[in-house]
Order: structure tokens, then sequence, then C-alpha cells
């Protein structure tokens, strides 16, 4: 594989677990979370958390670097500005030496303390384990409805298979990890990526707790853009529907035609035809719009890959402990 990042330092000492938080706007959780996750991975020997500061414009980069004064299994990578929870994940993963990596929200919605599960199930020897919200009680009802459409939806369109009900929150191991590495693209649909790495995968169950302060970046616009990021990502199935919806609206237009022939054959022309014009112009127009725009999503998302910008930028970076090896 292309080294997309050079390891900073040679180490000694090999972090088995590295646990990726990314973190935009969470200087006031983020002292409890790291106590919890203290906690939390206690029974395991060789750990470092890597801290991502998205861009945050609060305190959290002069929280996270108190964090590591205090404790050096803690790495700090602070990107250049906010470039959203999935690049901010990818960043993580560049900057984690484990041989395991664990991704988790910093606002404590997925408990620390199922770490040591999801660690035991790698051990067990899975590649991929995935933590799975047993309910959303903490959703609307809206947001459940719309969410088990989008996988149905998924699921009919193309043939990746994305697990329902979970997050980022997962456990990957080291070739995992490498494998999702390789994958640069700019429209990141994480969930999507990790699906489509495949490897023995399993998951854990575990109760999902409301946000413990501030509130979800997640409106409902964000989530749709997420929906339209998900589909045109991995389907072209969108495209393939202009096809269909064009050979019906011909079919169709033909039997109007024969249909507008025959009456005139029959009862003459008596030049009627103002609403039915109006009801097919404005019919046939919409349609086209409608899949000019399904064109122009991916047209976009060509044109934002062919740029082959990095990712995102690093403004500072400031590794986890400890001996370096001469
Ligand atoms: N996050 C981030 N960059 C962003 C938005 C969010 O790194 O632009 C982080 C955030 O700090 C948190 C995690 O991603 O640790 C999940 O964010 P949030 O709680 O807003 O999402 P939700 O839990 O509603 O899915
Ligand atoms: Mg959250």
């Amino acid at each position: 594989m292309q080294e997309v990042f050079p390891r900073a330092v040679q180490r000694s000492w090999q972090p088995t677990i590295s646990v990726v938080v990314p973190a935009y706007n969470e200087a006031t959780g983020l002292d409890h979370f790291h106590r919890r996750l203290v906690t939390s991975l206690a029974s395991l020997e060789n750990w470092e958390v890597v801290y991502v500061n998205d861009g945050s414009t609060d305190d959290t980069l002069a929280v996270m670097e108190a964090v590591h004064r205090g404790d050096d299994r803690v790495a700090v990578v602070s990107l250049s500005r906010n470039f959203g929870k999935e690049t901010a994940i990818t960043a993580g993963l560049d900057h984690a030496s484990g041989d395991a990596v664990v991704v988790i929200d910093a606002d404590l919605q997925d408990p620390p303390e199922l770490i040591p599960e999801l660690v035991a199930n790698w051990r067990a020897g899975f590649d991929m384990v995935y933590a799975k919200r047993r309910s959303r009680t903490g959703d609307s009802w809206l947001k459940r409805g719309t969410a088990r459409g989008f996988y149905r939806l998924m699921r009919r369109m193309g043939d990746l298979k994305l697990p329902e009900d979970t997050g980022d929150f997962r456990l990957m191991s080291r070739r995992v990890v490498d494998a999702v590495r390789q994958l640069r693209e700019q429209h990141r649909f994480m969930k999507g990526l990790f699906a489509w790495v495949g490897y023995p995968t399993t998951y854990v169950l575990y109760d999902r707790q409301a946000r413990s302060n501030g509130v979800s970046k997640w409106s409902y616009w964000r989530l749709w853009n997420l929906a339209l990021e998900g589909i045109t990502s991995f389907t072209v199935m969108p495209l393939k529907c202009a096809t269909y919806v064009g050979l019906v609206v011909a079919l169709l237009s033909v039997i109007y035609a024969l249909q507008v022939i025959v009456k005139t054959l029959i009862i003459g022309n008596p030049v009627a035809g103002y609403p039915s014009l109006m009801t097919v112009v404005l019919f046939l127009g919409g349609v086209q719009l409608m899949f000019l725009g399904v064109i122009g999503e991916y047209l976009g998302r060509v044109f934002n890959e062919t740029k082959q910008r990095p990712l995102y930028l690093v403004e500072r970076f400031v590794p986890s402990a400890v001996k370096v090896s001469v």
C-alpha cells in the first residue's frame, strides 16, 4: 500500500489499541470523557488515545493538550479548520498506530465501557466489531422512520449491506484500518466505506445514551445530505432511473399519440388540447429537471474528486508518549 501519511516517530513502544476520538467544540465534556475512557481501558495494557480536534472554535484544543500533558498515552491531532466528522475520523485513523483501532464519539453517547468487549471479540478473531444500538428510544419517531427507510433503500439499490442502527462506534483490526486508509475519496460516507472493506465482522449490542451536554450537530438537512452522500457514493441507480422513466414516458406518449390520432379521425379536430398540453409539458419539464439534478449530483462529485486535494490539513500533531527509539 502507498504510505499516505508517514509515521511521525519510530517507536520502541507499540500501542496495541488506539482509540480515535473526533471532537468538534467538546471542551466542556472532554475532561469527564477522558476520565471515563481511562477507567474503561484499565483492563487493557498497551493503549493510546488519539484526539482529533476538528477545527473547534472553543477551548477543545487547549483541553486536549492539557490532557496530553497529564497522560503521555494521549496523542493530539489538530486540523487546520473544521473538516467534518468523517474526515476527522480519517485523520485519526492516519495517526493511530495500534494493532486495533476503536472509533468513539466524544459526547459519551457511545459508552467507553463497551471497549473491552469490542477488544475481546477482536482477540477472538474478528476484524471488525461494530457496536449496534439495542434501541433508538432517544430518537423521535420521525428520525427512526427516516433512518429505517434509508437503510431499506440502500439495501435495495446497491449490493452493499449497511448494518442498521450503528454509528461510527466500532473496532477495526490493523488490516481493516489500512484498507480504509486506502480509500481517499473526498465524499466520505464512512459507514459505507467500513462496510465496503468487508473482512470477518461481528457486533456487540449496547444502549445509546442521550448526549451528555451540548447539542447534536445533525439537523434533518444534514441527515438528508448524508443520505444523498451514501446513495451517490455507492450506487449509480438514480442515474439508471432516468433511462427507465424516459422509456416509460416515451411508451405512454406513443399510446397517447395513437389515441389522439384515432380520435381526430373519428370525431374530427375540435382543438381542445390546452389542458392536456400543459399537463404534458409541465410533467416532462419536471422530470427532465429532476434528472438533470441527479446528473448534477454525480457530476459535482466527479468534479470534487478530480481536484485530488488532500482530505485534511494538520495544524499540529502531538504524538502520544513515549520512548523514541534511537
Ligand atoms: N464531530 C466532529 N466534527 C464535526 C461534527 C462532529 O469531529 O464537524 C464529532 C463530535 O465532536 C462528536 C462526534 O463527532 O464527538 C459526533 O457528533 P454529534 O454528537 O454531533 O453527532 P451525533 O451523535 O448526533 O451523531
Ligand atoms: Mg452525539
